[in-house]
């Protein structure tokens, strides 16, 4: 793969100046806006552009070598990069298994951590990101595992540095695939380091040289051929060559040195969180400084709690929680986001106040962005004839909304129709849901979640749709479905024919009899015609018969001259030497 073009990459916090988004793409601000003039805005040098309206400027200008990212300022993410102290102790690296599906991620972690796996991976996207920890040569290690790539994708758009390295698993019997490729791009993005796990040696297909060759031709050059990438063929399926794997990713860790700061106020990312009966929110954090002890205050976002309860990956009381180390907390008053970063605050008190100020700068946020996508998209004319999908979303934990949302809007309608989320959340179907669906086409989409009888009920009276799924691919088929009901049909036009009007013996207001020649092609019932006089259009008909010598005829043909009735929706004036031009006119369900 030829990367000769330097990638280039541009934060923005909330949104960006058109003058900074000029600078930071090395244009004039004149053309900038002559590019914003032409989807439709006019633009000042000092207006302000969201994240989405950069990235569509971005694709207009077709600079594929330029990455966008967001910074989440309200809970100060990706800003944040802590300078360690000469104190920082040395840290678990945190590794994130990636990779194309039935490469064998999952027997890989499996082997590794020991652990049967329970299949509740819905659909091959999880909901969520899982951690584990193991012990080797008695150091830990953090793993992280999500079946599909969107959460990793997700945090790492809130701006998040979540992973250390990420080992990326390739089958040797199949080589480098679109997944493969998604997380070479991943870990390139999130700055961390790629070991690659060439797996299924046992296979009888697998050929690791080919597979080092194509993942070669994909930016990765193996350290043996002189790259700077470890390969470790292993077979996870049989456990071998595991240690070599797990030696690798000790020995990046020593090189990077990784530490943290653990005299500081705890602080991490949330990475998964959903409310449970009985005992409310159950957030899963993974420490990424400082240590998380049982009774203290943590700030997320715009919520904050009391730690009430903390447990280890394997579901064992912890009372304390060292960098690098994932654990589940209870005691949030709301669900944090998924990504968002967690801190500690001294007191109660300090918690309710920052998560407050939290609150406040995320609307501010919202309020300092003028032009956003949906106003883009408006003013890029597709909008005058767009139509708007409305969908409700509600799912089991907080990651499978943000997964279902992201990948809804990663549905292309080539701008012929407006998703519209009018709201999100984790829950059961209720009755909020319902009320705010009824409207025209709004779908309601579950998933993993349930529908009380009562809802499905009321649903049903007022004409909602609502679809439960377990599977997300499954939920976004049908959503491209309903989106593609509501794409105008195309309509195909054939030419068939064309005739001379030679007589024209009755003309009401819904029908014409009439005879002529025709010049070409031939006519039969059911043809459209348009009436021609001039050059210039008249009107249009429908062939009801063709007729000869006063018979029905199935059809007359270039050459024949014959009789024709023909049905029209208002009185046409036919004249001889008028011309009618046959056709057909087929319309045809449009797919996306
Ligand atoms: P994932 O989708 O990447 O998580 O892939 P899985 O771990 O579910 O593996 C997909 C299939 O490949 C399963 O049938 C595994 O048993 C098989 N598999 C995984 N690793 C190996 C291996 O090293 N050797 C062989 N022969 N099969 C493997």
């Amino acid at each position: 793969m030829e990367q000769n073009q330097e990638e280039k990459t541009i934060q923005i916090a909330g949104s960006i100046t058109v003058d900074e988004l000029s600078q930071a793409l090395g244009l004039s601000v004149t053309e900038l806006i002559g590019t914003l003039f032409k989807n439709g805005i006019v633009a000042t040098i000092n207006q302000r552009l969201d994240y989405e309206t950069a990235q569509i400027i971005i694709d207009e200008l077709g600079l594929k070598n330029v990455k966008l990212e967001k910074k989440n300022t309200a809970t100060k993410t990706s800003d944040y990069h802590r300078e360690l102290s000469d104190k920082a102790v040395l840290r678990p690296p945190v590794v994130a298994v990636m990779g194309h599906v039935d490469h064998g991620k999952t027997t890989l972690l499996d082997t590794l951590l020991n652990k049967k796996t329970v299949d509740d991976e819905a659909g091959g996207i999880t909901q969520h990101i899982s951690a584990y920890q193991l012990k080797y040569n008695d150091r830990l290690i953090t793993f992280l595992d999500t079946p599909g790539h969107e959460a990793f994708a997700a945090i790492r758009q809130h701006g998040a540095l979540l992973t250390d390295i990420v080992v990326i698993v390739v089958a040797a019997d199949d080589g480098v695939k679109p997944q493969t490729v998604e997380a070479i791009n991943f870990a390139k993005s999130a700055n961390a380091k790629i070991i690659v796990a060439i797996n299924k040696i046992d296979r009888e297909g697998a050929d690791i040289d080919r597979t080092k060759a194509d993942l070669s031709s994909h930016g990765l050059q193996p350290e043996e051929w002189g790259g700077d990438i470890t390969m470790v063929p292993i077979s996870a399926k049989q456990n071998q060559n595991l240690e070599e794997l797990l030696d690798m990713i000790l020995l990046t860790a020593d090189i990077e040195e990784l530490k943290a700061d653990v005299d500081i106020p705890a602080e991490g990312l949330v990475i998964e969180s959903h409310m449970e009966t009985g005992k409310g929110s159950v957030v899963n954090l993974l420490v990424t400084g400082g240590e998380l002890k049982t009774g203290e205050f943590v700030v997320a976002g715009s919520t904050y709690g009391k730690v009430r309860t903390m447990l280890d990956w394997k579901g064992k009381p912890k009372g304390k929680a060292t960098p690098s180390t994932p654990v589940t907390i209870t005691g949030f008053k709301d669900l944090p986001n998924f990504g968002d970063r967690f801190m500690e605050a001294k007191d109660e008190k300090t918690a309710r106040k920052m998560a407050l100020l939290n609150a406040q700068a995320a609307a501010n946020e919202t309020a300092n962005a003028n032009v956003t996508s949906t106003d883009l998209l408006r003013m890029m004319n597709v909008a005058d004839n767009s139509k708007v999908f409305n969908v409700i979303v509600k799912g089991d934990v907080l990651g499978s909304v943000t997964s279902v949302v992201d990948n809804l809007k990663l549905i292309d309608t080539h701008g012929e129709i407006t998703l519209n989320i009018v709201s999100s959340g984790v829950g059961d179907v209720n009755e909020n849901d319902v009320y705010m669906a009824a409207g025209e086409n709004t779908v309601i989409y579950g998933f993993n979640v349930n529908v009380p009888i009562n809802i499905s009920k009321m649903a049903a009276r007022d004409n909602v749709p609502i679809r439960t799924y377990r599977v997300i691919y499954e939920l976004l088929d049908d959503a491209k479905k309903e989106m593609e009901n509501l794409l105008d049909a195309e309509i195909i036009e054939e030419d068939k024919g064309e005739m001379k009007v030679l007589g024209v013996f009755r003309t009401e207001k819904t029908s014409i009899i009439a005879g002529g020649e025709v010049l070409k092609g031939d006519v039969k019932p059911g043809f459209l015609a348009r009436v021609v006089r001039d050059k210039k259009f008249i009107g249009e008909a429908e062939v009801t018969s063709t007729q000869k010598e006063k018979m029905d005829v199935p059809e007359l043909v270039a050459g024949e001259t014959g009789g024709l009735a023909l049905k029209t929706t208002s009185k046409i004036d036919l004249q001889i030497n008028d011309r009618l031009v046959f056709f057909t006119r087929e319309t045809k369900k449009r797919t996306l």
